[in-house]
Protein backbone atom coordinates (compact mmCIF):
# COMPACT_ATOMS: atom_id res chain seq x y z
CA UNK A 1 0.00 0.00 0.00
CA UNK A 2 1.44 3.49 -0.81
CA UNK A 3 1.36 6.13 1.65
CA UNK A 4 -0.58 9.33 1.27
CA UNK A 5 2.36 11.63 -0.13
CA UNK A 6 2.89 14.76 1.78
CA UNK A 7 2.22 17.44 -0.70
CA UNK A 8 5.59 19.19 0.12
CA UNK A 9 7.78 15.51 0.15
CA UNK A 10 10.67 16.41 -2.41
CA UNK A 11 10.15 13.39 -4.06
CA UNK A 12 6.34 14.15 -5.18
CA UNK A 13 7.36 17.36 -5.80
CA UNK A 14 10.25 16.10 -8.40
CA UNK A 15 7.59 13.61 -9.55
CA UNK A 16 5.13 15.57 -10.24
CA UNK A 17 7.73 18.65 -12.50
CA UNK A 18 9.36 15.53 -14.29
CA UNK A 19 5.95 13.86 -15.17
CA UNK A 20 4.81 17.91 -16.39
CA UNK A 21 7.97 17.47 -18.67
CA UNK A 22 10.27 19.81 -16.79
CA UNK A 23 14.20 19.57 -15.88
CA UNK A 24 14.09 19.67 -12.24
CA UNK A 25 16.52 22.11 -11.38
CA UNK A 26 16.97 22.95 -7.85
CA UNK A 27 15.60 26.50 -8.20
CA UNK A 28 12.16 24.79 -9.69
CA UNK A 29 11.78 22.36 -6.66
CA UNK A 30 12.67 24.99 -4.17
CA UNK A 31 9.75 27.05 -5.58
CA UNK A 32 7.50 24.12 -5.76
CA UNK A 33 8.17 23.08 -2.12
CA UNK A 34 7.98 26.84 -1.40
CA UNK A 35 4.15 26.96 -3.03
CA UNK A 36 3.23 23.39 -1.50
CA UNK A 37 3.96 24.92 2.03
CA UNK A 38 2.08 27.94 1.87
CA UNK A 39 -1.55 26.25 0.87
CA UNK A 40 -3.09 29.37 -0.91
CA UNK A 41 -2.07 31.86 -3.31
CA UNK A 42 0.96 33.75 -2.65
CA UNK A 43 2.42 36.43 -4.33
CA UNK A 44 5.96 36.75 -6.51
CA UNK A 45 7.52 38.92 -4.00
CA UNK A 46 6.01 36.59 -0.56
CA UNK A 47 8.01 34.20 -2.94
CA UNK A 48 11.16 35.68 -3.67
CA UNK A 49 11.20 36.92 0.12
CA UNK A 50 11.12 33.20 1.19
CA UNK A 51 13.62 32.12 -1.08
CA UNK A 52 16.18 34.88 -0.60
CA UNK A 53 18.14 32.62 1.91
CA UNK A 54 19.08 29.89 -0.71
CA UNK A 55 20.48 32.53 -2.75
CA UNK A 56 17.45 32.67 -5.54
CA UNK A 57 17.04 36.02 -7.10
CA UNK A 58 13.42 37.61 -7.70
CA UNK A 59 14.29 37.34 -11.51
CA UNK A 60 14.75 33.24 -11.04
CA UNK A 61 12.32 32.80 -9.13
CA UNK A 62 9.96 34.56 -11.33
CA UNK A 63 10.91 32.48 -14.12
CA UNK A 64 10.10 29.62 -11.99
CA UNK A 65 6.99 30.53 -11.40
CA UNK A 66 5.72 31.17 -14.72
CA UNK A 67 7.38 28.24 -16.24
CA UNK A 68 5.65 26.25 -13.82
CA UNK A 69 2.42 27.93 -14.37
CA UNK A 70 2.79 27.28 -18.25
CA UNK A 71 3.75 23.40 -17.57
CA UNK A 72 0.09 23.93 -15.69
CA UNK A 73 1.51 22.56 -11.98
CA UNK A 74 0.80 25.63 -10.87
CA UNK A 75 -2.38 27.74 -10.76
CA UNK A 76 -1.26 31.56 -11.51
CA UNK A 77 -4.53 34.14 -11.17
CA UNK A 78 -5.25 37.84 -10.56
CA UNK A 79 -7.83 38.95 -7.97
CA UNK A 80 -8.37 41.92 -8.97
CA UNK A 81 -5.75 43.79 -7.14
CA UNK A 82 -3.01 43.69 -9.96
CA UNK A 83 -1.07 41.02 -7.95
CA UNK A 84 -0.28 37.68 -9.45
CA UNK A 85 -0.69 34.97 -7.16
CA UNK A 86 0.90 31.17 -7.70
CA UNK A 87 -0.47 27.96 -5.89
CA UNK A 88 0.18 24.51 -6.41
CA UNK A 89 -2.21 22.75 -8.50
CA UNK A 90 -3.71 20.01 -6.79
CA UNK A 91 -3.42 16.94 -9.56
CA UNK A 92 -6.41 15.00 -7.36
CA UNK A 93 -8.77 17.71 -7.21
CA UNK A 94 -11.64 18.19 -8.69
CA UNK A 95 -12.19 20.49 -12.00
CA UNK A 96 -8.29 20.54 -12.33
CA UNK A 97 -7.78 21.88 -9.09
CA UNK A 98 -9.99 25.51 -9.44
CA UNK A 99 -11.76 26.40 -6.03
CA UNK A 100 -13.08 29.63 -5.20
CA UNK A 101 -10.89 31.84 -2.80
CA UNK A 102 -11.58 34.21 -0.50
CA UNK A 103 -9.59 37.82 -0.34
CA UNK A 104 -9.29 39.88 2.90
CA UNK A 105 -9.66 43.48 1.38
CA UNK A 106 -7.90 45.17 4.34
CA UNK A 107 -4.43 43.11 4.84
CA UNK A 108 -4.80 41.35 1.46
CA UNK A 109 -4.41 37.89 2.68
CA UNK A 110 -6.11 34.91 0.46
CA UNK A 111 -7.29 31.40 1.54
CA UNK A 112 -8.66 28.77 -0.40
CA UNK A 113 -11.96 27.78 -0.36
CA UNK A 114 -11.66 24.63 -1.51
CA UNK A 115 -14.82 23.08 -0.16
CA UNK A 116 -16.99 25.51 -1.78
CA UNK A 117 -18.94 24.35 -4.96
CA UNK A 118 -21.27 25.51 -7.18
CA UNK A 119 -24.56 23.64 -7.22
CA UNK A 120 -25.93 21.63 -10.49
CA UNK A 121 -28.21 24.25 -11.12
CA UNK A 122 -26.05 27.41 -10.59
CA UNK A 123 -23.23 25.43 -12.93
CA UNK A 124 -25.88 25.57 -15.52
CA UNK A 125 -26.65 29.17 -15.13
CA UNK A 126 -22.79 30.31 -15.13
CA UNK A 127 -22.23 28.17 -18.15
CA UNK A 128 -25.23 30.38 -20.42
CA UNK A 129 -23.03 33.44 -19.26
CA UNK A 130 -19.69 32.43 -20.63
CA UNK A 131 -16.58 30.38 -18.86
CA UNK A 132 -16.38 31.10 -15.02
CA UNK A 133 -12.21 31.57 -14.52
CA UNK A 134 -12.60 32.76 -11.28
CA UNK A 135 -14.78 32.60 -8.04
CA UNK A 136 -13.49 35.34 -5.43
CA UNK A 137 -14.98 36.76 -2.72
CA UNK A 138 -14.21 39.67 -0.57
CA UNK A 139 -14.26 40.69 3.05
CA UNK A 140 -11.73 41.19 6.32
CA UNK A 141 -10.33 37.85 7.33
CA UNK A 142 -10.69 37.40 10.98
CA UNK A 143 -7.32 39.31 11.91
CA UNK A 144 -8.73 42.20 10.34
CA UNK A 145 -12.28 43.10 11.65
ZN1 LIG B 1 -7.00 40.58 6.77
ZN1 LIG C 1 -6.51 28.20 -3.67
Amino acid sequence: MKAQAKPDDLETIRDRVRTAGLRCTSARLAVMRELAKAGAPVSHAEVADNLASLGLDKATVFRNLNDLADAGLVIRSELGDHVWRFEIRDPDAPDGGQHPHFMCVDCGGVTCLSDVEFDPATRKKAAQIGVVTEILLKGRCKKCV
